[in-house]
């Protein structure tokens, strides 16, 4: 695992990159990446422009956290993620505007596309509707988790999880764009649904699919 420093600066350039990338505004939306001692988050209701590296928050599993700055509101749903999930090196919130205005209308969004299956299964599910930073909240997350390496929170955002920060953004990223879509795609009718049996040949063929990474650049905060 990579040092805490190291982390502590990728996690500060996923947070700027979420904003440029179009995933957040305002201080909407947190991330975080597992480290030896936990997890290191986001501070909350902070501006990332206003943030060092050092401002990023240390969390230990059983909720205790040292840092200037208090950390998100929502690391109950980090913490509960890295628990559930050995596999999960970062988790990534954002009230991204498309995969927002699905969560909604709580709505799940089935195989429109074969991408959904990118995230584990044949449909991406929509968490119940719960008061931000509950553990209620958190609860439905993880349910509708299952599986899956994200999920809607209705009427709030998306979630997304992944191997190390690049990854996760990078599958934030897709996910946005698969909500776009779908959001495109509905608007001349109700889509196309791929079968449970052609999802589950692009499910096993997702196994084998991409290029390992070449090398960890700087500031890269790989935790896997
Ligand atoms: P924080 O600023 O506490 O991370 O909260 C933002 C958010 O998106 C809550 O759901
Ligand atoms: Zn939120």
């Amino acid at each position: 695992m990579m040092n805490e420093n190291v982390l502590r600066a990728g996690l500060l350039a996923t947070a700027h990159e979420m904003a440029g990338k179009g995933l957040s505004a305002g201080t909407s939306g947190n991330v975080s990446v597992r480290c030896a001692r936990g997890f290191l988050i986001t501070p909350t209701g902070r501006a990332y422009e206003d943030c060092t590296p050092d401002d990023m928050a240390l969390m230990a599993m059983d909720g205790n956290w040292q840092g200037t700055f208090a950390p998100s509101s929502e690391w109950r749903i980090h913490r509960d993620i890295y628990a559930a999930h050995p596999e999960a090196g970062a988790v990534l919130h954002a009230h991204s505007p498309f995969a927002t205005a699905l969560a909604c209308h709580r709505r799940r969004i089935p195989a429109f596309h074969y991408m959904i299956a990118r995230f584990g299964g044949d449909d991406i599910r929509c968490a119940p509707y719960a008061t931000f930073g509950t553990q209620a909240l958190s609860d439905g997350a993880l349910a509708a988790l299952d599986g899956r390496s994200a999920c809607l929170l209705a009427n709030h955002g998306m979630l997304v999880f992944g191997s190390d920060l690049r990854r996760t953004l990078a599958l934030a990223i897709e996910f946005e764009t698969l909500c776009e879509q779908y959001w495109r795609a509905c608007q001349i009718g109700a889509p196309s649904i791929l079968s449970a049996g052609e999802m589950a040949e692009v499910i096993a063929l997702f196994e084998n699919y991409g290029q390992p990474r070449p090398t960890t650049p700087p500031g890269d905060a790989g935790a896997a």
